[in-house]
């Protein structure tokens, strides 16, 4: 006997279970297609979360854990016959705590509006990723979302002091604590951080706030003849003791794609990369001098002062004009950043041998890449010869003692490649973990870890 029933029995209309309803869970804004529809949908209010899984884990349905859906790993893909809990509607701020700096928020707020409630208090939540207007902070937290302001303030794990979580069990756990140092414990709240809802699900988080920048705030464009040219420009900015709030990269087929699909009058005039800079600050000039001189002896056409917000919003929607063009696989390593010039040289050199475009947008200051491999055609087999190219891109990265995703998680479309990147005995340590927190493994399983 289906045990659906039970389950609408115990959330009502809390479950959705018509095909037509189901579809709109099933993906998200990765190329990773679900396999078929799950059996239901539990769009969590309240205790909703705990009774889904407790449910789930009585009958061994397969969870997938959703937030808004923006993940590009393929994560929160539904499992056909699975159950998808969605957290798009818990998300109330609880509190705003000036005096603390934190923030108390449930898990499906969307990541911008904490900023904007801590701007309120002259505060600001850091994590800024190009999603953030859509993404949730649980989403955030469970692929350990980097953004722009990251290369200054951090990635999500920096900003996150505690968490509520729902284990496979059904049982509800707290980690961290509101203190700005506490050593009692094992430091669960960093196992939860970047887990991709593979070991439990966040249902509430408090957040660490800072002092939002005041002061002059100059932003700037470094074109660049090499993208090669343009990471040597970042290394030395990194290495230096001027501290960029934002460092992004565009080479110039993102930045020819971004003026297509939403016009700024960013131009590269002629240069295959640009960097965008700001400094904010008493030394937001000095600063700017700095860059500039570094930039220059990297090999600089012009470095130039430009309107802020236009850049940043020019570098924010990259991802959705290359998207725009066609069919593309994307890539998201980070490299050490003293290796960023030699990994921008070798995708320059396997987008010649392959004879394909390969537009490349980064988080430059974190060395942390973006190539975009364009798909020739929409047959399976373009496809497949895309992702021989991105795995070249990978290799590379990993040889020059990178990591295969710097932001955007395993998910399903790297799962396959681990052991990559993990040597045996560090994946069964992986495991063991998911065993102890997930052991009849319903949580997002195959994924991730
Ligand atoms: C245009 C665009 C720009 C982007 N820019 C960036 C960027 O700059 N930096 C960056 O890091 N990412 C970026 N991303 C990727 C994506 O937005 C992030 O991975 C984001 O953190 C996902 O949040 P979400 O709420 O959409 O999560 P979803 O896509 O719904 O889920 C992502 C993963 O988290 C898990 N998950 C979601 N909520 C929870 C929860 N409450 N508890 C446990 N597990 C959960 C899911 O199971 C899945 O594995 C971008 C995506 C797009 C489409």
């Amino acid at each position: 006997m289906s045990p659906l029933p039970d389950l609408i029995r115990r959330l009502g209309s809390q479950v959705l279970t018509d095909p037509a309803d189901l579809v709109g869970y099933s993906s998200d804004a990765s190329r990773a297609r679900p396999e078929g529809l799950p059996a239901a949908v539990v769009i969590a209010r309240s205790s909703a979360v705990a009774a889904a899984v407790e449910w789930a884990s009585s009958n061994y349905v397969r969870v997938s854990v959703r937030g808004s859906g923006t993940g590009l790993a393929g994560g929160a893909v539904a499992y056909p016959g699975g159950l998808v809990i969605s957290l798009a509607e818990l998300n109330k701020i609880v509190a705003i705590d000036p005096a603390n700096r934190l923030a108390d928020v449930q898990a499906g707020v969307i990541t911008a509006n904490i900023d904007r409630a801590a701007a309120e208090h002259g505060l600001m939540y850091a994590p800024d990723p190009a999603s953030s207007r859509e993404s949730t902070i649980g989403g955030n937290i469970a692929t350990n979302a980097g953004g722009l302001r990251c290369v200054k303030y951090g990635v999500t794990a920096d900003s996150i002091a505690a968490l509520e979580v729902v284990l496979a069990s059904g049982e509800i756990i707290h980690t961290g604590s509101r203190t700005r140092k506490n050593v009692v414990g094992y430091d669960l709240t960093s196992l939860f951080v970047g887990s991709e809802g593979t070991l439990g699900i966040v249902t509430a988080a408090t957040v660490r706030l800072r002092p939002r920048p005041v002061g002059t705030t100059v932003t700037f464009r470094a074109a660049f003849p090499t993208i090669a040219a343009a990471g040597r420009a970042v290394t030395a900015i990194m290495t230096s003791d001027v501290v960029p709030e934002v460092l992004e990269l565009m080479d110039r087929t993102s930045v020819e794609l971004v003026e297509k699909f939403s016009p700024t009058g960013l131009s590269t005039d002629g240069a295959a990369a640009l960097l965008v800079g700001q400094f904010i600050g008493s030394t937001a000039t000095s600063d700017l001098e700095q860059a500039t001189t570094m930039s220059r002896r990297a090999g600089a056409i012009s470095v130039e002062q430009a309107e802020g917000d236009i850049l940043l919003e020019a570098r924010r929607v990259s991802s959705r004009a290359l998207s725009a063009e066609g069919p593309r696989v994307s890539s998201d390593v980070a490299l050490p950043i003293a290796r960023l010039a030699d990994m921008f040289e070798a995708i320059e050199r396997i987008s010649a041998e392959e004879g394909v475009p390969i537009p490349t947008f980064a988080h430059a200051g974190d060395g942390n890449l973006h190539p975009s491999v364009i798909v020739r055609g929409d047959s399976d087999e373009v496809s497949d010869d895309a992702e021989r190219i991105l795995d070249r891109i990978t290799d590379t990265a990993l040889s020059l003692g990178g990591t295969m995703s710097g932001e955007h998680g395993v998910g399903s479309l790297k799962h396959g490649s681990l052991a990559k990147q993990l040597d045996p005995a560090t994946m069964a340590a992986h495991r063991l973990i998911k065993s102890v927190f997930d052991p009849k493994g319903i949580l997002t399983p195959g994924r991730g870890i």
